[in-house]
């Protein structure tokens, strides 16, 4: 990477990379550990490119802590054009149309970044085809830091190729994606909005998939045991030809921030007492993000199920998109009468909690997920078993990543949303009474985890990618 940054003491110029992620805590975080990583371990010096105000508290919450703790970390902002959210249907979600703005922001980065002696940008998969022009103008390498499974890069990377071969057959719609080199994604999988070519996510991904082959490199949050198909065929260029050099350096870490002072007045300060006190391995931790509600009906599936498995559960539930408006009360969600049978058994939460932290925890034994591409990075690297339980976007796709690799569990059948029916309490207690006895996922979890840590160790397969990347 070329330099253009302060000195070393080394009498040499360090690397300045000017991070751009995207919105929602699902891309915030990795690129937060990216920074860190970067800054702290890699000698480079790193700025992060903000937008105010964020679309959720967690968001602005995770900025403050993050930036308190690594001041070496700066912070550049963009102000965002004038965007008027009328000209797209009502209720649509405040994370894509903040992507939106963003993109339609991406001029306003000349100026930011021209006084700023960048010598290379990263930038989210989200905001791609329109950073890759600034970077142009800029005359600096644009990388990608893809925050979700190689998977789905792969599909991102093949999908207007497939686009283009059904328009050329005269063929309508979305159906299996069979993507050279990986493997079958079942149209099932597809990510609900890809199957209307309206949609706005639609155009993005197309746009941003078409924009990949002029990327200077792409780093993935994954590592070779997760995902060894996906990595290889797209490192060999099976997917999409030119494609630019593909590095795995997850899992990303945490960074050591303490929870910032707002997230603690609202965490329930007790959940670590609280998962103190159980035995090894006896707690069920069930959490679905931070950036989409699960309907009404299938919470209460979800309690029934957790109620007849026996097992112990640790339970963040989120009923709302974004937190803000986070107002409803666990009691007149779950009912009081579930509350009083389970409470000898549970802790349920609306709070965030620091869930590194909680899959670290001895006395979790299964994490109940929605399969956000964090989520399952994070259960692999502590080793514990999932549960998959995916809802909407790229989660099927990664919930089968979880099931290849044998990291945990999913039943490719139950419903997400946009289909009908919801996932029953039976079949959900049948399931975790059968994964938390499952020996053989169990040591298959545990030994992913032992690969995870291998793979970030110093001159582990991840950490010599993210070297190459600053070598570049
Ligand atoms: N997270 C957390 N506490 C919560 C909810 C979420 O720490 O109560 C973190 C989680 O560890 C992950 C991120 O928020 O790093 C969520 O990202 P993911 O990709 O799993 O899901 P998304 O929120 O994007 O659907
Ligand atoms: N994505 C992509 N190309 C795009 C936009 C999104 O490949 O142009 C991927 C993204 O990385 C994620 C999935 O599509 O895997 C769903 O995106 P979204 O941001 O909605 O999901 P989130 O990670 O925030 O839950």
């Amino acid at each position: 990477m070329p330099s253009s940054g302060g000195d070393v003491a080394s009498g040499g110029r360090r690397p300045h990379v000017v991070l751009i992620p995207s919105a929602g805590m699902g891309h915030l975080v990795p690129f937060g550990r990216l920074a860190v990583a970067l800054s702290s371990g890699h000698g480079c010096d790193v700025s992060l490119v903000t937008v105010l105000p964020t679309v959720s508290a967690a968001e602005s919450n995770h900025l403050d802590a993050l930036l308190g703790a690594f001041p070496a970390v700066r912070r550049l902002e963009l102000e965002l054009a004038p965007f008027d959210a009328s000209e797209f249907p009502r209720g649509a979600d405040p994370f894509f149309l903040r992507f939106e703005a963003m993109r339609r922001s991406a001029p306003l980065l000349v100026p930011l970044l021209a006084g700023a002696a960048a010598s290379a940008l990263v930038t989210d998969i989200t905001l791609s085809s329109v950073v890759i022009p600034v970077a142009d103008e800029l005359r600096l390498p644009c990388h990608i830091l893809f925050t979700a499974s190689a998977a789905m890069l792969s599909l991102c990377a093949y999908f207007p190729t497939y686009l283009d071969a059904n328009a050329a057959a005269g063929v309508h719609g979305v159906g299996d994606v069979d993507i050279p080199g990986v493997y079958r994604i079942p149209k099932s999988s597809i990510p609900q909005a890809l199957h209307d070519p309206n949609h706005l996510f639609t155009r993005q991904f197309v746009a941003n998939g078409r924009s990949l082959s002029r990327a200077a490199g792409i780093l993935i949050n994954t590592f070779d045991a997760l995902e060894p198909d996906a990595v290889a065929a797209l490192w060999q260029g099976s997917v999409a030809s030119p494609f630019p050099p593909v590095f795995a350096v997850g899992p990303l870490l945490p960074a050591n921030i303490p929870p910032p002072a707002s997230n603690q007045s609202k965490s329930p300060a007790n959940y670590i007492d609280w998962l103190d006190a159980q035995p090894a391995r006896s707690v069920v931790y069930v959490s679905f993000g931070s950036r989409k509600a699960v309907s009404g009906e299938q919470l209460k599936q979800l309690a029934a199920g957790l109620e007849s498995s026996n097992h112990r559960f640790l339970w963040v539930v989120k009923s709302t998109v974004v937190d803000r408006d986070d107002a409803g009360e666990i009691t007149s969600l779950l009912g009081e009468e579930f509350l009083d049978r389970v409470q000898n058994r549970s802790l349920i939460t609306k709070a965030w909690v620091e869930q590194e932290e909680v899959l670290n925890h001895k006395s979790v034994g299964l994490f109940i997920s929605h399969c956000g591409w964090n989520s399952v990075t994070e259960a692999a690297a502590s080793g514990v078993p999932v549960l998959a339980l995916p809802r909407f976007g790229d989660q099927r796709v990664n919930a089968g990543v979880v099931a290849r690799a044998g990291l945990g569990v999913w039943v490719e059948r139950w419903s997400w949303e946009g289909e009908e029916g919801v996932v029953s309490g039976e079949e959900i207690s049948e399931k975790v009474k059968a994964v938390m006895g499952d020996e053989v996922v169990r040591r298959k979890a545990a030994s992913l985890g032992e690969a995870a840590a291998a793979a970030v160790d110093d001159g582990g397969s991840s950490y010599r990618c993210l070297a190459e990347f600053v070598r570049l």
